[in-house]
């Protein structure tokens, strides 16, 4: 990124977004992280300001997401070779997820019955355990904290809501999706520079409501994840459970 970007975004976004300005923003965060891409190769775009706190301590959510993320019925060997990697990353820096992890007997024979690019039947994993299911609900969060600020201009308040809904693709495959998440935004946009593009890892839309205070996000990880998310201010989080309701801040008060 160039330093003049970098100064100028800065110097127009004194305040770290994902702390409501708690703390300077002294650096440039990228959301979907760098790391969520085949060789870390991503295009510009989606770069927020943040705190060196914040950017810091993500770091440990945002590799078990993009672990998560790069699982794939495609087969080619860019696909494997980053799935290996984040997979090895996992298994040497956090071992203990290797155990939470492991399918059980009734999800491997689920996915058994799905077979990948070369008729090879799909593995599973198991994403119910608590480490797993807050590591991508908090990089939900952080998604949708980003494309708030994207979409409206503004920074959540101490007192803004982010709302995380998660699915996996094994919920996509038994129908598990609600289906008007599919159609809410018919154009999605994806990060690209020149004729190269990550619509293949990475697909988003954000929609304002009438005021123009709350925000819909809509985010999908290649096959593997999809995301829904609710930003704002006021917004009514009643229907879910109190887990999945974030606050700026969260990133240093668990990380
Ligand atoms: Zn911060």
């Amino acid at each position: 990124m160039r330093a003049r970007y970098k100064r100028l975004l800065l110097k127009q976004n004194p305040g770290c977004i994902f702390c409501a300005g708690a703390q300077p923003a002294t650096t440039v965060d990228h959301v979907p992280n760098k790391g969520m891409f085949p060789d870390s190769h991503r295009p510009k775009g989606l770069e927020v300001p943040a705190c060196s706190e914040c950017n810091r301590r993500s770091r440990v959510f945002e590799d078990i997401a993009s672990f998560i993320c790069s699982v794939r019925f495609t087969v080619n060997d860019r696909v494997n070779k980053h799935f290996e990697r984040k997979m090895r990353a996992i298994m040497n820096n956090q071992p203990h997820l290797m155990d939470e992890l492991m399918p059980t007997f009734r999800q491997k024979r689920q996915a058994a019955r799905f077979v990948d690019e070369k008729g090879e039947a799909c593995g599973a994993f198991d994403l119910r355990g608590p480490n797993i299911g807050r590591a991508m609900l908090h990089y939900g969060a952080k998604l949708g904290m980003a494309l708030h600020w994207h979409t409206t201009g503004n920074s959540l308040s101490d007192r803004g809501k982010v709302a995380v809904l998660w699915f996996s693709n094994s919920n996509a495959l038994v129908g598990d999706v609600p289906q008007q998440l599919m159609e809410l935004l018919p154009d999605p946009r994806t990060l690209s520079q020149g004729k190269f593009n990550v619509r293949d890892q990475f697909e988003y839309g954000s929609g304002k409501t009438i005021d123009g205070d709350s925000c819909g996000h809509w985010v999908t990880f290649g096959e593997a994840i999809m995301y829904q998310i609710f930003t704002g201010e006021q917004i009514n989080t009643d229907m879910l459970p109190p887990h999945q309701v974030l606050r700026p801040g969260f990133i240093t008060e668990n990380w």
